[in-house]
């Protein structure tokens, strides 16, 4: 890999720690301390993303690159850092937290001039690891590698996965919190994005009241990131917000389109690019089910439920709206940009959801016939993925009343199947409202649908193969997340076996990673 040209511009522009003092603690009116990755002894690869690699300007991978995969060898004249941000966690300020496992290596740039960050996750404690040990387990590693490159296949913007190493070294988790710890296998994922700032990084700066960083961070990621924005003075933050809100919602819009639960929409885990980052006790929807959260930690409010994904990123951007205020000053601007994203997020959820169905447009009865839709998923538990790939091809099922069977995680008695024919009758209806051809809508949904999709057992059996030292799940699960829109493993069309209904780490999770 070509390592030479890592450059950090953040420790240039703004007030950092350069002490590379590893104790924990709060580091006020800055916005990184250096700090070095603690280095392992016996590291493994595991996988490499080597298109990605090129594509990022890093090129090949050689035999020695993996002591730079896991923190072992630095490039020369290069600080490793991690920054400092804030958040609201559950809906309450949390104050200072940071990056408690990452470390920046810097920014890479390609021939085309694009810049991505390069971080390490798991590759040791830094000032902000607050009394954890800054290490990450192959688990959480294995989930956050491929569920990002999947995420980054179905065509959603992500922070993507570069490598997977083990680092030879066991760390303990209680993983249910059960006064249980167990030793598992150490892991640093290496990952990549055009920027890892959060909302956090802004709500930290302005609840120190820190004006000036705030502006420059501001100004510093509409430079950089919103190149688009080329107004001034406080419109240039307006626009900035403005911008902000579109992106968070197109995100929205695309979770819902494939059925992502996040489980921990923290601020500090919203990107402030709009990127999904931060996968922990994340979910693909196995059942359709709008109050369905995978983590455990959020059981007792549901407050990260896949319906409330929508509502839940305005409430972060109430946060952000805060923290932009000292540039933005305008009270009224602020509500009314948050007001009308609820708007702006509906129409662009409705929309997405016609191309689900392979309507040409949304029309004025829509409404009812998704409130009648969703009723029925959610009555008769069906596989909201296979749900789709079942409507597109319906018109050449024969036994129509089996094939819900197969897709429900209920069983369907009589009445409950006299639904599914009620419901195929309202759609056929609504198909004849399309100027499209059935052609055209149907190659509309397989555009839209995922026929692949990274559902937690998978990632569940996968992990513990890795485990064992085999490779043949990770190997075929990477070709399936490349192609989500094909089917190229039938045993992997099918819904949740049931064996892994009750299985911690199949639909539900914790945060301990
Ligand atoms: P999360 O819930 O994973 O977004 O993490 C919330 C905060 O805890 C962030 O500041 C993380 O960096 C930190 N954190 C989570 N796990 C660890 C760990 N194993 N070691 C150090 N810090 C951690
Ligand atoms: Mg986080």
């Amino acid at each position: 890999m070509n390592l030479k040209n890592i450059k950090q511009p953040f420790l240039e522009i703004f007030p950092g720690d350069f002490s590379k003092n590893p104790i924990q603690r709060n580091t006020p009116k800055i916005l990184f301390s250096t700090i070095d990755p603690v280095g392992f002894d016996d590291p493994k690869l595991i996988i490499f993303n080597q298109k990605l690699s090129e594509e990022i300007g890093l090129g090949k991978y050689n035999d020695n690159d993996l002591d730079f995969l896991v923190g072992n060898h630095l490039p020369e004249n290069i600080k490793t850092y991690a920054t400092a941000y804030a958040g609201h966690q559950f809906g309450n300020w949390a104050g200072q937290l940071g990056d408690g496992r990452a470390i920046i290596a810097g920014e890479i740039q390609n021939t085309e001039g694009q810049k991505t960050e390069i971080q390490w996750k798991g590759a040791g404690a830094t000032p902000y690891s607050r009394h954890a040990d800054g290490r990450a387990v192959l688990r959480s590693s294995v989930r956050e590698y491929l569920m990002s490159e999947a995420m980054y296949y179905l065509g959603i913007p992500t922070t993507r996965g570069l490598s997977l190493s083990f680092t030879g070294e066991n760390v303990v988790r209680d993983i249910m919190y059960s006064g249980n710890p167990e030793v598992e296998k150490g892991a640093v994922v290496v990952r990549t994005a055009e920027s890892f700032l959060r909302f956090g990084h802004f709500e930290l700066m302005s609840a120190q009241k820190e004006i000036d960083t705030l502006k420059k961070l501001a100004d510093y990621t509409i430079k950089n990131y919103f190149p688009e924005i080329i107004s001034e003075g406080q419109q240039k933050y307006k626009d900035f917000f403005q911008s902000v809100c579109t992106k968070t919602a197109d995100l929205m819009v695309d979770w819902f389109r494939v059925g992502f639960v996040h489980g921990v929409m923290n601020t500090d885990n919203m990107s402030i690019l709009g990127l999904t980052i931060d996968y922990g006790p994340f979910s693909m929807m196995d059942g359709y089910d709008l109050n369905f959260t995978p983590n455990t930690t959020d059981l007792p409010g549901r407050r990260y439920a896949f319906g409330k994904q929508g509502q839940i990123s305005q409430w972060n951007l109430w946060q952000l709206a805060n923290a932009l205020f000292a540039l933005i000053k305008d009270e009224k601007f602020l509500e009314d940009t948050l007001n009308s994203y609820g708007t702006y997020f509906w129409k662009a959820h409705d929309e997405m959801l016609c191309r689900k169905f392979g309507f040409d447009e949304l029309k004025n009865n829509d409404e009812e016939f998704f409130t009648n839709w969703q009723g029925l998923m959610q009555e008769l538990e069906l596989d909201y993925t296979l749900f789709f790939n079942l409507l597109e091809k319906i018109d050449s099922v024969s036994d129509v009343k089996t094939e819900f069977q197969k897709i429900s995680y209920t069983i369907l008695e009589e009445t409950k199947l006299r639904k599914t024919e009620d419901f195929l009758k309202q759609y056929q209806l609504r198909l004849k409202n399309n100027t499209f051809s059935r052609e055209e809508s149907i190659s509309l949904m397989k555009k839209t649908n995922p026929k692949f999709l990274l559902r937690n057992y998978l990632l569940f059996e996968c992990i513990e193969e890795i485990n064992e030292g085999k490779t043949e799940m990770l190997n075929k699960l990477t070709k399936a997340l490349e192609n989500p829109y094909e089917e190229i493993y039938p045993e992997f069309s099918v819904k949740r076996p049931s064996n892994y209904d009750d299985i911690s780490g199949c639909s539900m999770l914790s945060c301990s990673s």
